[in-house]
């Protein structure tokens, strides 16, 4: 099976206009959508719940029409005020694939433009613990952008490292659970953090992690499989021969491809 794109948005997701068939078109393997799933979220201060039942519905009718290749999946957004909710909601529902995150703290999401004012000291320590309670309270297949929570700051290397203490008990945290180190495109070469991905994939393959999913985190055709070929790259470079995917929540190792495409 060859490595697919495993962090993808469609119109299911507050946040995306796009279409799978935008998607299925356009490339001949598994798609996998990844809709945002964010109770209280202060960025339309509402509770943005992919709709399962047409969301379903729309995936059976395209599986028809596209040969099976399609394949259900969730970006669980943890938030601890909603915490009985989030888990009643995934009590009853099926994914391929479950993605966790924390994108806000109740009161902003960390992308928001007030977050470039504050003080990293504070905003990045409170991203950690929620990181951290998230990861003990869900079960999920992925953990996804780690540095979400202060993208905004533009961190370089040595800054990074004054937070690296509070960081590796939640790399230990995803190891020992077994949730695969997501490597998020859009955070590597849309909001230049390649560095801190290429230093913490160090940090993940230090403490024993092995796991490894790659994600464009697209919201349109434009981003799908973003920059795979440099991701599959650096992989390579670091010794990692395999890729994690899952179907049904069922883990499936694919060799890393070590061709690139011209
Ligand atoms: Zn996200
Ligand atoms: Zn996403």
């Amino acid at each position: 099976m060859e490595y697919y794109d495993q962090h993808l948005h469609t119109h299911f997701s507050y946040d995306s206009n796009a279409d799978f068939e935008d998607y299925l078109t356009n490339y001949e393997g598994f798609v996998v959508t990844t809709e945002h799933f964010d109770l209280a979220n202060p960025v339309t201060k509402t509770d943005d719940i992919p709709d399962y039942k047409a969301y379903s519905q729309t995936i059976d009718t395209l599986n028809r029409k596209y040969g099976n290749r399609v394949l259900k999946g969730i970006e669980i957004g943890y938030i601890a005020s909603e915490k009985e909710r989030i888990l009643e909601y995934l009590t009853d529902k099926d994914y391929d694939l479950k993605l966790l995150s924390v994108h806000h703290n109740g009161s902003f999401d960390y992308l928001d433009d007030e977050v470039k004012e504050m003080d990293p000291a504070i905003v990045i320590p409170q991203y950690f613990a929620q990181l951290s309670e998230a990861l003990d309270v869900v079960k999920a297949d992925v953990f996804a952008h780690f540095d979400y929570g202060f993208r905004v700051f533009g961190l370089s290397v040595a800054e990074f490292q004054a937070y690296e203490a509070l960081f590796l008990p939640i790399l230990d945290k995803v190891i020992d659970k077994k949730l695969a180190f997501e490597l998020n495109a859009k955070s590597a070469y849309l909001y230049n953090n390649l560095a801190l991905y290429d230093y913490v994939i160090d940090l993940y393959q230090s403490r024993g992690g092995t796991l490894f999913s790659i994600g464009s985190d697209g919201h349109y055709l434009e981003h799908f499989r973003f920059h795979f070929d440099d991701l599959f790259a650096l992989l390579r470079q670091k010794g990692v021969t395999e890729l994690a995917l899952y179907q049904n929540g069922q883990q499936i190792m694919v060799p890393l491809p070590n061709e690139t495409r011209d």
